[in-house]
């Protein structure tokens, strides 16, 4: 009986100042996903260390060596697979920007880069005025917080509004971003941390390497929450 009542209060003060997982619906505390759903999350398999795709031993891959791309490391958190996919369009098309925070903790718990500078990739005007806020820079500020190091949300601007990358063929897409980017900022001697919700091919973050060692930048590095890994 008295077992009883002590399981009873202990729930009800769970409920009192937890809350319920998104993906289960289980009691989580404080976080947003509970302990198991965060340990089932899509990991990414021993990668490229410059483009995040899978790579034996974790070796610079294949692509990486014969056509170096402008940024020169990826951290990728998770695969952009269910139910990772489900999270980052939650925080992206249903405004949950809760999750943005849980994110950046997250990239916040692999080991910290020594980095000058983050910088979110910009939304066209355009997009942002539709969303009514960019999920990277939101994703950034926890970020910031947590490395101790400033933000830059308005010294790059996208200035190309491009279609989506998701509806291109893959050969199209480098094209597709050329010149998306225009950095007003004097990056010389600055070593840069990008974020952005979700890697692709990478040519947009390419892209926008492209513009920041431009501007000076010594070195680019990318923190993505999600890679595309085709199979
Ligand atoms: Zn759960
Ligand atoms: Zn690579």
């Amino acid at each position: 009986m008295l077992v009883t009542l002590f399981n009873t209060c202990v729930r009800n003060v769970h409920a009192w100042a937890g809350q319920d997982c998104l993906l289960c619906g289980e009691e989580s505390g404080r976080e947003l996903l509970c302990a198991a759903c965060i340990a089932e999350l899509p990991a990414l398999p021993e990668s490229c260390p410059r483009c995040a795709l899978p790579s034996p031993a974790a070796a610079v891959c294949g692509s990486c060596l014969n056509h170096p791309p402008h940024f020169d490391a990826t951290l990728a958190l998770w695969r952009y697979e269910f139910p990772c996919d489900r999270l980052v369009q939650a925080l992206k098309y249903r405004a949950r920007l809760a999750l943005a925070g849980f994110f950046a903790r997250n990239l916040a718990s692999r080991p910290l880069p020594e980095v000058d500078l983050i910088v979110p990739m910009p939304l066209h005007p355009k997009r942002l005025a539709e969303r009514g806020f960019n999920q990277a820079l939101e994703i950034a500020r926890g970020f910031a917080r947590h490395l101790g190091r400033p933000i830059e949300p308005r010294g790059v601007l996208r200035v190309k509004d491009t279609p989506p990358q998701t509806e291109l063929p893959y050969e199209e897409r480098a094209k597709n971003v050329r010149g998306a980017f225009l950095c007003k900022l004097d990056l010389s001697g600055v070593s840069v941390a990008v974020l952005d919700d979700v890697m692709t091919t990478g040519a947009t973050l390419n892209e926008l390497a492209r513009a920041l060692k431009r501007a000076g930048a010594t070195r680019v590095e990318n923190f993505v929450i999600a890679r595309t890994v085709l199979r």
